[in-house]
């Protein structure tokens, strides 16, 4: 954990760094507080989070009559915090009763998808959970491939098509009945995300889940997200919202980018919590998000 820390401290604290500096002048005039806006802004804050930010600081310094380093730190930490949202709940919907958790993981196409479901294999089976991963992104014959390396890695079963093309949903199917054959706790779905052929897409994954709910209920449906990708990247997420239930989001590529505000208007435009972080192309390289520790390696 100390590891992903410093790797989130180390992109983004350009953005904690001038921001500090921004509000450690003996006085904060009207120049400046634009700013902390525009610094707020760059760091993919969304525009309603940065206004009320600096409504929020503007307001407190006054009051405080302070522009003390040290305090000004303080009230920028704690309404942070506020707009990340220390309150919700993050975790994982696993306890299924009697029979496997089912993990839905949508996302457009190289947002980290496959990377993600290994990487939570890794820890639920270090958890000691037995986990079975489906392959249903059949339309990359390269994405079935890469997911059962992952499974071989981790140790854990993956069900593929041999088939390119094959159908995403059966394949799906096809996981949750071994799954729930041979016992397991949870099992992962991978889903395809070309993005090219929305209406398609947004079919098939409907597909998807419905077919598995004809065995299981789906217990989360996680939704991936790449941090680089700022406001576009969202704007393209909202259409999954729209036909999957989401119950949470993976926001990856965290370690390549200064851009950590965009986990505020990620859970404003989406209203899901941000449940787990990407912060390397490495197995362990991923985190569940804590709110003011995401805060601390900001302001860091
Ligand atoms: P998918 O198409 O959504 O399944 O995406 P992949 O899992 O194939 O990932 C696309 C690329 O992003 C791969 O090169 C991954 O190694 C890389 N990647 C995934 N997650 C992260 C992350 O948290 N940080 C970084 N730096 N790279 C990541």
């Amino acid at each position: 954990l100390a590891r992903l820390r410093a790797r989130l401290i180390k992109s983004n604290n350009i953005f904690g760094k001038s921001l500090l500096a921004l509000l450690s002048q003996d006085s904060i005039d009207d120049d400046v507080w634009d700013e902390i806006e525009e610094t707020l802004l760059m760091a993919d804050l969304g525009t309603d989070p940065a206004l009320e930010l600096v409504d929020a600081l503007k307001q407190r310094v006054k009051v405080e009559g302070t522009t003390d380093p040290q305090r000004v730190r303080a009230m920028l930490h704690e309404e942070l915090t506020k707009l990340v949202d220390p309150t919700l709940d993050r975790s994982l919907n696993l306890q299924a009763e009697g029979r496997p958790a089912v993990v839905m993981v949508v996302g457009v196409n190289g947002v980290g998808k496959t990377t993600t479901v290994g990487k939570l294999a890794r820890v639920l089976v270090a958890e000691d959970k037995d986990v079975v991963l489906g392959a249903a992104d059949t339309f990359r014959a390269a994405a079935a491939e890469q997911l059962t390396t992952w499974g071989a890695r981790v140790g854990v079963p993956t069900v593929s098509s041999p088939i390119e093309g094959a159908d995403p949903a059966s394949v799906a199917f096809e996981a949750v009945e071994k799954a729930i054959e041979v016992e397991a706790d949870v099992v992962m779905v991978d889903t395809a995300g070309r993005l090219q052929n929305k209406a398609n897409l947004m079919d098939e994954l409907g597909k998807v889940k419905r077919v598995i709910e004809k065995k299981s209920e789906v217990d989360e449906v996680l939704l991936v997200l790449d941090a680089t990708t700022g406001q576009n990247g969202l704007n393209q997420a909202k259409v999954f919202s729209e036909v999957v239930n989401v119950t949470g989001i993976v926001l990856t590529k965290l370690d390549g980018t200064a851009r950590g505000g965009i986990v505020v208007a990620i859970q404003r435009q989406l209203g899901v919590p941000v449940k787990l972080i990407g912060l390397g192309e490495g197995a362990d390289d991923l985190a569940p998000f804590e709110a003011e520790a995401f805060v601390d390696a900001l302001l860091e």
